[in-house]
C-alpha cells in the first residue's frame, strides 16, 4: 500500500511551457479512499497561489453544489487532468495531458472510486478517449478502461459553464445529484439501508 505522500508529485519538469507558467504544482486533494473523484482541467490563477484544486470561482460553484447534494468538499477528492497552470489558462495540449497523465493514473488507481465525475470538455474527453460534447451528454454514465481496469466515469460541465450560462445550472446540479446517488448505492456501511429493513 502506498502513502498519501506517492500521490503527491512535488517535482516535475516535463512540460517546460508550464514550468515557466507554474508557481507550484497543484496535486489533489481530499481523502485517498474517497467514493468520488472529481476532475478538473487544470489549475487557473486561484489555484496556482494556493496550491490547491477549485479555489476560485469555479470552486464556490462546485463547494455550493456538493453540499446540496450531501457531498462534503472534505469527503471527496478534487483533482485535475493537468497540475500546472497553462499560460493565460489556455487549454492543456496533448502533450501536456499526456505527460500527466500517469500522475492521475496513479491517483485514480489509489483511489478506486465508485465513480469518477469529469467536470468539463477537457477531462471528459482526455478520460474517455473520444469527442464530447458535454452539454449535451452531462449527467450520463459510462464505463471506461484506464489502465485496464473498468472504470465508471459520469460527464458533467465544467462549474464555470454556469457562471457564463445560467441555464447550465440545472445541468450541474443534476449531474451532482447523480453523483451522491452514484457514491451513496455503493456504500454498504449505509445507515439507509438498514432502516429500510425496519
Ligand atoms: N478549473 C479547473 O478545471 N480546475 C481547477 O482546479 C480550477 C478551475
Amino acid at each position: 500500500m502506498g502513502t498519501m505522500e506517492d500521490l503527491r508529485v512535488t517535482q516535475c519538469t516535463r512540460c517546460p511551457k508550464l514550468v515557466e507558467s507554474r508557481s507550484q504544482i497543484v496535486n489533489g486533494t481530499g481523502p485517498e479512499d474517497a467514493d468520488v473523484l472529481f476532475v478538473g482541467e487544470g489549475p487557473g490563477a486561484n489555484e496556482d497561489e494556493r496550491g490547491e484544486p477549485f479555489v476560485g470561482r469555479s470552486g464556490s460553484v462546485l463547494d455550493d453544489q456538493l453540499r446540496t447534494v450531501g457531498l462534503d468538499r472534505e469527503t471527496v477528492r478534487i483533482t485535475n487532468c493537468v497540475r500546472c497552470r497553462p499560460p493565460e489558462n489556455r487549454d492543456p495540449t496533448t502533450e501536456e495531458l499526456e505527460n500527466c497523465r500517469g500522475y492521475l493514473e496513479t491517483e485514480i488507481d489509489r483511489l478506486d472510486p465508485d465513480v469518477i465525475v469529469t467536470l468539463g470538455k477537457v477531462p471528459t474527453e482526455h478520460l474517455l478517449g473520444r469527442s464530447a460534447s458535454v452539454t449535451k451528454e452531462a449527467g450520463s454514465v459510462e464505463e471506461v478502461r484506464i489502465e485496464g481496469t473498468p472504470r465508471r466515469l459520469l460527464i458533467c460541465v465544467h462549474p464555470a459553464a454556469t457562471l457564463y450560462d445560467r441555464s447550465q445550472e440545472e445541468t450541474f446540479a443534476d449531474a451532482l445529484e447523480r453523483a451522491a446517488e452514484l457514491a451513496d448505492a455503493d456504500g454498504s456501511e449505509g445507515g439507509q439501508t438498514r432502516l429500510d429493513g425496519f
